[in-house]
């Protein structure tokens, strides 16, 4: 992200803007959110004023949905800059690579086997976790899991650590996420403690690292990266990743890398289909010791679909809103606690009438727009559209490749992630994408 920015602006803006306002930025991914640090409240100010709308846009490709951006103030001499370049600032020593993978990633003992509800959807990603659990660095190495946000892929990977934990106390176990283990390999670069990061990852018996998508485009890391996997591997410790797509649909990444990560098994979580939402929903109520009925448990999971994170948003919010009011939660319950979502809901354009702009916007035919036509004709107002229905409706990715002719959703993703390029560097096609959105929109 950091280097896509400033890649950008560089290109954008006379040098001497560039070297004041968007050079000293630090861009990082905080989960859902983008957090903007400027070296004090005067850059901040410019920055928001100028800058916000380009870096929205050039953050969109890092996140699932339009990111939040926090904005802050670098606290003297904390800066830990995310700029791989050795001429790099910092004004105090960050601290050692290796000591903060140490602090920062201590395993979540709530994320274990025990609450995760299996069903259709994770059987197969949930049975090769256990398996790694009990066998490591024999079954299966890597164990690469891949699938979309909030369906569970952090939890299993925090369960495989807990549970080899449980089994051997003694066992070195690290959990990163991608973006740490980056800033790790900075820090790194920039304290020259080149050995003691690589001593700290090649003396592990377990690596857990989170949404390793985010290392694309960071030749860097990868090379880093490659290493410690290769060692890992040798010697029979148990390497497991999680990314949001298909391994070999991951752009930016070094094909060596790619293949490395399929060489051990390779396997998917898809979004859970309703019962298994429903499943989810009563045992995450008993949990919370306020259990729900079924027939509440398949209104929520009927109006709640895209993931298991907004499932449990869902159902807290019932619960919150049963304890403020002290009622009893019943489906009338949960339709006022869900009201915004719900009319939200009712609100939404529907695929078909995406489909339909399009193709009239484009003068061609609905048909053609789902047939497997590839002709740039064709397959840019598909792609289009897929972006659009990715935008403004609540459905998730395999349902939109569905609807789209039974196309897979790393399809769809892939469609997702053209257009947000292409809307960057070829005016007419943004311009037609806003129009398109505006009219949806209505
Ligand atoms: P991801 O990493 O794929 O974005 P998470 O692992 O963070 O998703 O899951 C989102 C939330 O949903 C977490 O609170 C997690 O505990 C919960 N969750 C995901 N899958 C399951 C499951 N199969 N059973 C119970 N809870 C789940
Ligand atoms: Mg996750």
């Amino acid at each position: 992200l950091s280097g896509s920015c400033l890649s950008f602006f560089k290109e954008q803006l006379p040098l001497q803007q560039y070297n004041s306002w968007i050079k000293p930025l630090i861009f990082e991914i905080d989960g859902e959110k983008l957090v903007l640090t400027a070296p004090n409240s005067f850059t901040l100010r410019i920055v928001q004023e100028r800058f916000l709308p380009e870096i929205s846009k050039r953050a969109l490709p890092f996140f699932s949905s339009p990111p939040k951006i926090e904005f802050r103030v670098e606290k003297r001499g904390s800066k830990v800059s995310m700029d791989h370049t050795k001429d790099s600032t910092s004004t105090k020593p960050p601290l050692p690579a290796a000591k903060t993978a140490k602090n920062q990633n201590k395993l979540n003992s709530a994320l274990v086997f025990d609450t995760f509800v299996t069903g259709k959807a994770n059987q197969l990603a949930h049975a090769a976790a256990i398996q790694v659990a009990e066998t490591p660095g024999v079954a299966y190495n890597p164990l690469f899991i891949y699938g979309g946000v909030g369906l569970g892929k952090t939890h299993l990977l925090q369960a495989i650590g807990n549970l080899v934990s449980k089994k051997n106390p003694q066992a070195r176990i690290c959990y990163i996420h991608a973006t740490n283990y980056i800033s790790g390999v900075v820090r790194a670069f920039q304290t020259k403690n080149f050995d003691e990061f690589k001593q700290f990852y090649n003396s592990l018996d377990l690596l857990l690292i989170d949404d390793i998508q985010f290392i694309a485009d960071k030749p860097g890391t990868q090379q880093e990266f490659f290493y410690t996997l290769n060692s890992l591997i040798d010697t029979n410790k148990q390497v497991v990743i999680t990314c949001d797509t298909f391994p070999k649909e991951i752009t930016g990444i070094e094909p060596r890398l790619t293949s490395r990560f399929t060489c051990g098994l390779t396997v998917a979580i898809e979004p859970p289909g309703l019962e298994m939402r429903v499943a989810i929903l009563l045992q995450k109520s008993a949990t919370n010791g306020s259990p729900i009925s079924e027939d509440v448990a398949f209104f929520i999971a009927k109006h709640v679909r895209s993931n298991i994170r907004e499932l449990e948003g869902a159902l807290n919010r019932i619960e919150a809103y049963a304890r403020f009011h002290k009622r009893i939660i019943s489906i009338e319950l949960a339709k006022e606690a869900l009201k915004d979502l719900l009319a939200a809901q009712n609100k939404q354009v529907s695929l078909e009438n995406i489909q339909k702009t399009v193709a009239d916007f484009y003068r061609i035919k609905i048909v053609d727009l789902l047939s497997k036509k590839r002709t740039r004709i064709i397959a840019r107002p598909r792609q289009i559209a897929m972006c659009l229905a990715r935008e403004l409706t609540q459905l998730s990715l395999p349902e939109i490749g569905n609807a789209f002719g039974g196309r897979d959703h790393s399809t769809v993703l892939h469609a997702c992630k053209t257009i947000e390029s292409l809307r960057n560097s070829d005016s007419a096609l943004n311009a037609d994408f806003n129009l398109l959105n505006q009219t949806l929109r209505g």
